[in-house]
C-alpha cells in the first residue's frame, strides 16, 4: 500500500458530477482527486448519453432514408453494417473522452492551479476523510481529503425475475466501449424489458436499424410520470414503425431457449411468453451506494437507497457531500447529465469556497428523450400540479396546427402546457414533436422567470418554427387556434 496523500477535495467517481466538481476546485486553487472503477469519464460519455444519441441519429436516416416525407421522394434501403456503425461510435466517443475528459487530468490550467488526478480503482470509505482505492492488479492506494464527494452514479437496476441470473440480458451497458458487454452483432430480435426513456431510445434505435423489438413494460401505459397524452401519442407512433408494446405484462420467469431467450409474464389474468434473440433489461437505475463503506461513516441513505442530502448537497456527515444520480430524487433532483454537472460545481463552492454557500434548485429541470420524434418536458404535469394543491387549467393540442410541422410534412405529436388559473402562470409544458428537445428551453426559461401565458403569446416568434408551439397552446386557452392566420396572431 502506498502513502497517504491528502487533498482539498476527495471524489469518488469520475462521471460529469465529479468533473464539474474538479475543475470548480481547481479554479479556487484547490486540489482534487477523482477515482474511477471504470472508464475516465463516467456513465454519460462512455455508456449514455453520447454514444445512445450518436446511434439514434444513424438509426434517423435509415428511417427517413427509407420514409421519405414528400412525395417525388423514393424511398431508398440503405444498408446497415452495424459493427461498422459501432465502430464509428467508439472513436466518437474516444475523441470526446479525450477532448474533454482526459485532457483535463493531470494538467495544470492556464494560471499554474494544482492539477486535478486521477486514481483508477474501486473506492471504498476507510473512514470520513480516508478512501481506499483498489487497482485491477489487486494494489491499493488510500487517500485522504479535507472535503469529500460522494459522485459514484447510477446503475442500472436489475429486477428480481426467476430464471434471469441464469439467463444471457443485456443492459444500457451494451452502448459502452472497450468493455466486455458492448454489442457489436445487431440482434434479429430483441425483448426489452422496460417501459422508461432508455427502453424507448433504445427500443426505436434497434427497430431502425433492423431489429424485430418487442417492449414489454408492467405500468398500464410507458412513459410512467409522464402526460397520458404524451404517452398514448408516443405509442401509436411507436407501434406504427412496426414495435411491438406489450402494457400491464408481470414479468414472471426468464429463460434461455435455443438461441434466444424467452420472457413469461401474465397479462391481463392470463400467461404469455415472448421470444426474441436477445432481451434487454431497462427496467430503471439505482444510486451506486453499495459497497462504498458508506455504513463506516455514517453517511444515510433514503428510501430508495440514494444518498440523503440538504439543500447544501451536504450528506448526514458535515465535510461529505453528495451530488449527480448517485442522490437520486432527493432534493427534487433528476438522474440527468447537466444537472448532476451544475450540483457538483455548487458542492465544490460550498465545500471549498468562503463565499455564502449556494442552495440547490431543482424545480426548473427541462428534459429530453430522444425519441424520433423527441419528448420533452419541463416543470409540472397536470396530475403533479394537482397533488400539490396547484388550481390548475390544462390544454392540449396537436403539432398539426403548428405552421412548421405542416410545411415540413411532420405534424407528429402534441403540446400540452399546465397553469395556475388564479394567475395564468405557467408551471408546466410537455411537447412530443420534431425538435422538442430544442424548443423545450424557451418554456424553461418562461419557467424560471415565472411568465404567464400572456408573456408567450406577446413574445414575437420565428415563423414557421416549431417553438411557435408554445405560443399557439398558450392562445388555446381562450380561443380556437384552427382560427389563426400566419405566426399564431
Ligand atoms: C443509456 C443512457 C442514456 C442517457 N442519456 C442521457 C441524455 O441524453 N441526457 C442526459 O442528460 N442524461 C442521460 N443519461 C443519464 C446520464 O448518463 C447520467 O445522469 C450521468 O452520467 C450521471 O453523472 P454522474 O457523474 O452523477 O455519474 P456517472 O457518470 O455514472 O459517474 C459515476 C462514476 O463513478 C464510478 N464509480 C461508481 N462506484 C465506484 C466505486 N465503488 N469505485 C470507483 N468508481 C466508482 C462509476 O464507474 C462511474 O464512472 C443517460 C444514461 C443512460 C444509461
Amino acid at each position: 500500500m502506498s502513502t497517504y496523500k491528502r487533498y482539498d477535495l476527495l471524489i469518488l467517481g469520475s462521471g460529469s458530477t465529479a468533473f464539474a466538481a474538479a475543475i470548480h476546485a481547481q479554479d479556487l486553487g484547490k486540489t482534487a482527486v477523482m477515482t474511477e472503477g471504470r472508464t475516465l469519464g463516467g456513465t454519460c460519455v462512455n455508456r449514455g448519453c453520447l454514444p445512445s444519441k450518436n446511434l439514434i441519429e444513424a438509426a434517423r436516416l435509415v428511417y427517413d432514408a427509407a420514409h421519405p416525407r414528400y412525395p417525388g421522394l423514393t424511398p431508398a434501403q440503405l444498408d446497415v453494417d452495424f459493427p461498422s456503425l459501432i465502430a464509428q461510435k467508439d472513436e466518437v466517443i474516444h475523441e470526446y473522452r479525450d477532448q474533454h475528459y482526459a485532457s483535463i487530468v493531470d494538467d495544470t490550467d492556464e494560471e499554474g492551479q494544482p492539477p486535478i488526478e486521477v486514481v483508477p480503482g474501486q473506492v471504498a470509505f476507510v473512514d470520513p476523510h480516508t478512501v481506499e482505492v483498489t487497482a485491477p492488479d489487486g494494489t491499493s492506494r488510500r487517500l485522504t481529503g479535507e472535503e469529500v464527494l460522494i459522485a459514484t452514479g447510477s446503475s442500472p437496476l436489475i429486477p428480481d425475475i426467476p430464471g434471469l441470473a441464469g439467463t444471457p440480458y443485456l443492459t444500457s451497458d451494451l452502448l459502452t466501449s472497450q468493455e466486455g458487454m458492448e454489442l457489436t452483432e445487431l440482434p434479429r430480435s430483441l425483448l426489452i424489458l422496460g417501459g422508461g426513456y432508455i427502453a424507448l431510445e433504445l427500443g426505436q434505435m434497434f427497430a431502425r436499424f433492423g431489429s424485430q423489438v418487442t417492449l414489454v413494460t408492467r405500468g398500464p401505459s410507458i412513459l410512467s410520470g409522464y402526460e397520458p397524452e404524451i404517452a398514448e401519442s408516443l405509442t401509436e407512433i411507436l407501434r406504427e414503425e412496426g414495435l411491438q408494446i406489450i402494457t400491464g405484462a408481470q414479468a414472471r420467469a426468464v429463460r434461455r431457449e435455443g438461441d434466444g431467450v424467452a420472457l413469461s409474464v401474465s397479462l391481463h389474468g392470463s400467461s404469455r411468453t415472448f421470444t426474441a434473440e436477445q432481451l434487454l433489461v431497462a427496467t430503471s437505475r439505482r444510486p451506486n451506494t453499495q459497497d462504498i463503506g458508506l455504513e463506516r461513516v455514517g453517511v444515510a441513505l433514503d428510501e430508495a437507497g440514494a444518498v440523503r442530502v440538504d439543500q447544501h448537497l451536504r450528506t448526514s456527515v458535515s465535510h461529505i457531500w453528495a451530488a449527480g444520480d448517485v442522490i437520486g430524487r432527493e432534493t427534487e433532483s433528476q438522474m440527468a447529465t447537466p444537472v448532476g454537472a451544475h450540483d457538483g460545481k455548487i458542492v465544490a463552492h460550498n465545500a471549498l469556497s468562503a463565499e455564502q454557500p449556494r442552495k440547490v434548485d431543482h424545480t426548473v429541470i427541462p428534459r429530453t428523450i430522444f425519441t424520433d420524434p423527441q419528448i420533452a418536458v419541463v416543470g409540472l404535469t397536470d396530475e403533479e400540479a394537482n397533488a400539490r394543491g396547484i388550481e390548475c387549467s390544462c390544454n392540449t393540442i396537436p403539432l398539426s396546427v403548428v405552421p412548421r410541422a405542416g410545411a415540413i410534412r411532420d405534424t407528429r405529436g402534441v403540446i400540452k402546457m399546465v397553469l395556475e388559473r388564479p394567475t395564468r402562470r405557467v408551471v408546466g409544458v410537455s411537447m412530443l414533436g420534431v425538435n422538442a428537445g430544442e424548443v423545450i428551453h424557451e418554456a424553461a426559461m418562461a419557467l424560471r422567470f415565472r411568465a404567464t401565458t400572456d408573456d408567450f403569446i406577446d413574445l414575437i416568434h420565428v415563423y414557421p418554427t416549431m417553438a411557435e408551439a408554445l405560443k399557439l397552446v398558450a392562445i388555446s386557452f381562450t380561443k380556437d387556434v384552427n382560427r389563426l392566420s400566419c405566426c399564431a396572431s
